[in-house]
């Protein structure tokens, strides 16, 4: 089994380089944010609790994302390792997901950090805007959504770095360019 983290801002690509991964290795893909967009859509209790929080570009609690997070590993014990995209966003959703992996007798295996410079990001997340219109890509929330992953989220990278398992990579390339570097740091691993 092999559990990765793909970690950086919003608009870095993690989550189209975590669905190619996750078809490249066998893994399941885990996207927070999309588990949480599912829920708004739905009109779930869950997810008229936390729309106004996104709508802003606020954290979800950590609460409700390990909560998130136990249910979804606890669901699927059978599969080949998961890609943990846009989680874990705090220390303590880092540490819970610590001792979740350490009950299934399983550990993170990387954290791969794609890294984009600010002026692209926002580039990015306007153009996605363009095309998927989420309703929190407007100018004035990536701006919240960059602030915030630098004041609660960036640490940990040190966090991750202290255990020795950072792999950092260029985001700024083709697709497929980035992939294949991915792909080269993924397949030594075990
Ligand atoms: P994303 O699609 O990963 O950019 O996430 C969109 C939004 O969902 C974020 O801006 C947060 O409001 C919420 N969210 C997703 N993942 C997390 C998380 N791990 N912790 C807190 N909030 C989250």
């Amino acid at each position: 089994m092999i559990n990765l983290i793909l970690f950086g801002p919003p608009g870095a690509g993690k989550g189209t380089q975590a669905k190619k991964l996750a078809d490249r290795h066998n893994l399941m893909h885990i996207s927070t944010g999309d588990i949480l967009r599912n829920e708004i859509a739905q009109s779930t209790p869950l997810g008229l609790k936390v729309k106004d929080i996104m709508d802003r570009g606020e954290l979800v609690s950590d609460a409700i994302l390990i909560e998130i997070l136990r249910s979804v590993i606890e669901k699927h014990k059978d599969v080949n390792g998961f890609i943990f995209d846009g989680f874990p966003r705090t220390v303590p959703q880092a540490e819970a997901l610590e001792d979740m992996m350490r009950q299934e007798g399983q550990k993170i295996a990387a954290v791969i950090s794609l890294e984009v410079n600010e002026e692209e990001l926002i580039k990015r997340l306007l153009n996605r805007a363009l095309e998927l219109g989420r309703s929190d890509d407007t100018e004035e929330v990536i701006k919240n959504r960059l602030s915030v992953y630098t004041n609660q989220t960036s640490v940990l990278k040190q966090f991750y770095t202290e255990k020795g398992l950072v792999h950092i990579v260029n985001g700024i390339g083709s697709i497929d360019d980035i992939f294949s570097v991915l792909v080269g740091i993924t397949s030594k691993l075990n």
